[in-house]
């Protein structure tokens, strides 16, 4: 029996989320340390030149350069200091000391390092060659007033907000954040703290779920855990469909005879089911509830993990505004241990990448792959990406990794 039929590419099944979904068009104004990691909703557009002025990029003198022909001494005619300019008069055959950050006087042709100058009775004389415009950083070199410096779009981390501090923005409108409304399915699962009874187990794939939702900055509604019931699950649905943008559950999306998620959903909005061509992750849902989206995750906690990584992230991130995630980076690597794989899904095993003494990339496995198996991502830093046709791998052969974000502490 062919046990890949039907099943559908990881990048159709994105793809067809992608294109269903827009950005949320809410948005609020806060202050710029609430706007860390939020997306721009406006493009911003520069009040001011950055540099404002003509500055000194090193502490020496300022000079002009008529005056340096007779290489002779020059008195010093007063002092720049940043945030207190030099405001004398500044007389011809003179030079004026000035600081790091300091307004350069008006006149002033070149800035000349203290290194390069030497100080006696006489004055301060100029001991190397002196460009035009050295050392000077000149307004508006960095950002210019009207310039748009970021797009609606852009995600706002500690790269963009200190330079809108140093435009002197002090708010800005963000796109408000996605709300989530999160819940696990199973009559075998107890919250850590209680006893187990036989055949129980603890519930993980909630928390997992809750703290990337959280570090990709969403609103997290978490609904606990939901027994295979389908009355209290239809409540659920409608519960989480009114609070949240996205509905995310974990669990009862196979075939079992517990898995109700399917009938419940078919009945309650559009709902497609996928076998997909990854692996671990096989079983996963996506659809359209009467006010939200919905992704049904499987239950087992490292397909859960692996589905929320490679398909609900990008959808997040569509939904909260982003402009366009790029595909992760991909590197090759040496295989260091044999990976084993049969043909008919893509693989995402976990495996550790280091540099080998030759400076070469090189990939091993974190060992045992199963789909119950979470100590992996912890043991790994990421995921070794196997063509779909792909059988074993040998050690030494070439494979294609992607190492883990944030969302894995990477
Ligand atoms: P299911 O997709 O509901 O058939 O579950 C598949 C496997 O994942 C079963 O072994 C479940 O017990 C396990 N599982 C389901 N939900 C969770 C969860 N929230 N935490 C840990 N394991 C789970
Ligand atoms: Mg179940």
């Amino acid at each position: 029996m062919d046990h890949t039929a039907g099943l559908i590419p990881l990048d159709s099944a994105l793809e067809q989320m992608l294109s269903r979904v827009s950005k949320l068009t809410a948005c609020e104004t806060l202050p710029l340390l609430a706007c860390f990691g939020r997306v721009a909703a406006q493009d911003i557009v520069s009040p001011l030149n950055v540099p404002g002025f003509d500055n000194a990029a090193m502490d020496g003198y300022a000079v002009r350069l008529a005056d340096l022909v007779a290489n002779a001494p020059l008195p010093v005619a007063g002092k720049a200091f940043a945030g207190q300019p030099f405001s004398g008069e500044w007389p011809a055959g003179s030079c004026v000391r000035i600081m790091t950050g300091a307004p350069v006087p008006p006149g002033c042709e070149a800035v000349v390092m203290q290194e390069e100058t030497e100080q006696s009775d006489a004055g301060v004389r100029f001991i190397a060659p002196v460009r035009a415009g050295q050392h000077i950083r000149r307004a508006g070199e960095d950002i210019r007033a009207g310039a748009a410096v970021y797009r609606a779009g852009q995600k706002l981390t500690a790269a963009e907000l200190p330079v809108l501090a140093s435009l002197g923005i002090a708010e800005v409108s963000v796109v408000r954040k996605v709300r989530v409304a999160l819940f696990s399915t199973g009559d075998e699962l107890r919250l850590p703290g209680q006893p187990l009874d036989e055949g129980q187990i603890y519930d993980t794939n909630r928390l997992t779920v809750h703290l990337m939702l959280e570090q990709l900055g969403c609103e997290v509604i978490n609904l606990g855990i939901i027994p295979d019931d389908p009355a209290l699950l239809r409540e659920t649905f409608i519960r989480a469909d009114q609070q949240a943008d996205v509905v995310i559950s974990t669990g009862g999306v196979s075939v079992g005879e517990a898995d109700y998620t399917k009938t419940l959903l078919d009945e309650l909005g559009e709902i497609t089911f996928w076998k997909l061509a990854i692996k671990p992750g096989k079983p996963f849902a996506f659809g359209k509830l009467p006010h939200s989206w919905f992704c049904g995750l499987p239950g087992n906690p490292v397909s859960a993990a692996l589905t929320f990584y490679q398909l609900v992230q990008p959808l997040l991130a569509k939904l909260s505004g982003g402009s366009a995630s790029p595909l992760p980076l991909r590197l090759r690597a040496r295989a260091l241990t044999r990976l084993k794989k049969s043909p008919g899904r893509l693989d995402f095993q976990r495996g550790r990448l280091a540099r080998d003494e030759n400076g070469e990339l090189v990939v091993s496995s974190t060992g045992p792959q199963g789909s119950h198996i979470f100590s992996s991502f912890s043991q790994g830093n990421c995921f070794i990406v196997l063509e779909r046709e792909r059988g074993n791998v040998e050690a030494g052969e070439w494979v294609e990794v992607e190492m883990f974000n944030h969302l894995f502490g990477g």
